[in-house]
């Protein structure tokens, strides 16, 4: 039977993400950057090392190859990022922040009215409402295959190893903890609730 609550929260979300696209584009004008060049130092801020490459911005931000190329030059004009060719594959570029580049990204995100709403709320309802957002996009990116682009410690690969360390499985590289909370582009989802 149809959830009779299915409309109301997708009203919610909707508006929220409204909400939230608005004041992040207000944010980008202050700087001379539109939403989509503000998405990339959101991005480039929070992957880790498998996935700062062009075409992984290109796959997580769902834009063109020229878009991307685009906002990637002119970040780099504006000083907010570098390229750097990788060390074995002289055909891959990996792209990081500058200084300046890390400070808008955290200055706009998350976005005031965002911060302070959930800085009123207690630990555990944030804890709570982290929880059903996690359990609600798990399901969404089963259901549409989109599995990839998720946070490392949330990965069937991530295995902890100690207080500090943990196992990429499928890299088999050992990793230190705080890479964990970084976006990577092999993420593969746990299954809701395992
Ligand atoms: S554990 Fe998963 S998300 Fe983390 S680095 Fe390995 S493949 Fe990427």
């Amino acid at each position: 039977m149809k959830n009779t609550n299915t409309s109301n929260i997708c009203d919610l979300l909707e508006r929220l993400s409204t909400l939230f696209r608005n004041e992040v584009r207000q944010a980008g004008l202050s700087h001379g950057l539109h939403p989509v060049h503000l998405e990339v130092l959101f991005y480039l801020n929070r992957c880790n090392k498998f996935s700062d490459t062009p075409a992984a911005v290109r796959d997580f931000l769902g834009t063109t190859k020229g878009t991307t190329s685009q906002s990637i030059t002119l970040l780099e004009n504006k000083g907010y990022v570098i390229k750097t060719k990788d060390s074995h594959d002289k055909r891959v570029f990996h792209l990081s922040l500058t200084e300046s580049g890390k400070a808008i990204a955290e200055q706009t995100m998350p976005p005031t009215s965002l911060r302070s709403a959930l800085e009123r709320c207690t630990d555990n309802e944030n804890n709570s409402l982290k929880l059903q957002l996690e359990n609600l996009l798990a399901d969404m990116q089963i259901e549409t295959s989109s599995t990839a682009f998720g946070l490392c410690q949330t990965c069937i690969y991530h295995l902890p190893k100690s207080q500090t360390l943990f196992l990429c499985q499928l890299t088999q590289q050992t990793l230190p903890k705080k890479f964990g909370e970084l976006i990577c582009r092999e993420h593969q989802i746990k299954a809701v609730n395992e």
